[in-house]
């Protein structure tokens, strides 16, 4: 009898699943990608795109083609629910999808929680679909409001590069804006060595971002510092960290403490045998990865491997994640500094590297043009 493949999320790893499926494609299954956009936006680039080296078109990949390519089927729409016991994935468009083995690759959220107070002056960077919408609209708003301020809160990679690219998109708009950073008691970067913090300090206080090293909250009109200051703002943009999806709680699948669904080093749920998952989704039970698309990219391989072993018949693979990671941060202009255990370096020819590894990204995954696939769309009420 045919089994039944879905993939939930077109994240990273779900790229190279989709490639290894149409090299093995087979009558024997049926595949079923869900995932909300048809485009896959890649996070890597967002802050070029804002900083305006990029145009959306260079950020993202046309899920459709690959999805064609591997003989599977594309429904736009997403997981709401997910019942490990009856096999099933329920839908925002209130359809319910069986399946036989499931792949989950969504992502994680914003961890808002304690700004959304703030109500419309929120923007978190996730989902990042919403994000491309709304940042425009941003520009726009400050072009039109003389005065405009402007909050980022999170003092990791993510904050550090929206805020830099933020700067830069406005300054080269000739606009000038009140800008502040706060990055908890942590300061910039925690978890980065030394000379990567001192690189990216310099270059923020360069930039003219006011800094707060202080823990925050959200208030109707802004961001209360821990000093009792309030940074009054127009906007929020919130880079908070990662959290996981509320779903995932009642799955019935086993979780980590902070709620991720958690596998083995193969990547298959340590309680249910017919669920795999890679990315910002998962935890592993044997090791701390970092949230990163460097290992929901490296990890895709393994997957697809793993996936299709499971349906032929085969042995499982490992995924072994490297000890250190690089880190490529763009930094507004086109100028980025590189993070790899306790080296960095900065410069034009650090973005111009990262810019290379960015664009053959994209590139390995679009080698269609967009209209072979559109009557492939499916899109529920
Ligand atoms: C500004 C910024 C810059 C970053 N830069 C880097 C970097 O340079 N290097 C790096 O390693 N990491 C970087 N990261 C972290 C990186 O974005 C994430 O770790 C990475 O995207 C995780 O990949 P993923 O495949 O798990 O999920 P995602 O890339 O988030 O993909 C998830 C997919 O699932 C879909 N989806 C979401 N919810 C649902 C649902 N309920 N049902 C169905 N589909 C769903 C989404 O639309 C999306 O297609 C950056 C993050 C940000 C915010």
């Amino acid at each position: 009898m045919k089994k039944t493949l879905v993939l939930a999320g077109g994240g990273h790893a779900h790229l190279s699943v989709l490639r290894a499926l149409a090299d093995q494609r087979s009558a024997a299954r049926d595949v079923l990608l869900i995932t909300p956009e048809r485009h896959q936006n890649y996070s890597g680039m967002l802050p070029g795109w804002m900083a305006g080296h990029y145009a959306v078109s260079d950020c993202r990949i046309d899920l459709a083609p690959l999805v064609q390519a591997a003989g599977a089927q594309l429904l736009l729409d997403a997981v709401v629910g997910l019942d490990a016991a009856r096999h099933c994935v329920v839908l925002n468009s209130g359809r319910q999808v069986h399946y036989d083995l499931l792949s989950l690759d969504v992502g994680s959220e914003t961890n808002t929680s304690w700004l959304q107070v703030l109500g419309a002056k929120l923007l978190p960077i996730k989902p990042l679909d919403a994000f491309f919408t709304q940042w425009p609209r941003v520009v726009s708003a400050a072009k039109a409001k003389p005065g405009y301020r402007l909050v980022v809160v999170g003092g990791g990679a993510a904050g550090v590069e929206m805020v830099l690219a933020a700067q830069h998109a406005f300054a080269n708009a000739g606009l000038v804006v009140q800008i502040d950073l706060v990055a908890s008691e942590h300061g910039l970067l925690p978890g980065h060595a030394s000379a990567v913090q001192a690189r990216v300090l310099r270059l923020v206080q360069q930039a003219g971002v006011s800094l707060h090293r202080q823990r925050a909250v959200g208030t109707p009109d802004g961001v209360l510092l821990s000093d009792g200051r309030l940074l009054a703002a127009d906007l929020v943009l919130a880079a908070t960290g990662a959290r996981a999806a509320v779903w995932l709680g009642l799955s019935k699948l086993r979780l980590s403490q902070d709620g991720y669904l958690l596998v083995d080093q193969q990547h298959r749920s340590v309680s249910h045998p017919n669920v795999f998952a890679a990315g910002d989704v998962c935890a592993r039970a044997d090791a701390t990865l970092q949230r990163s698309g460097v290992h929901a990219v490296h990890a895709g391989p393994v997957l697809a491997h793993n996936l299709l072993a499971t349906l032929n018949g085969g042995t499982l693979h490992s995924y072994a994640p490297k000890r250190r990671s690089l880190y490529l941060l763009a930094c507004g202009p086109r100028y980025a500094v590189a993070s790899w255990g306790r080296w960095s370096a900065e410069g034009q020819w650090v973005w111009r590297w990262k810019d290379w590894i960015d664009r053959r990204f994209i590139s390995r995954f679009s080698a269609r043009p967009e209209s072979d696939a559109a009557s492939l769309l499916e899109r529920t009420p």
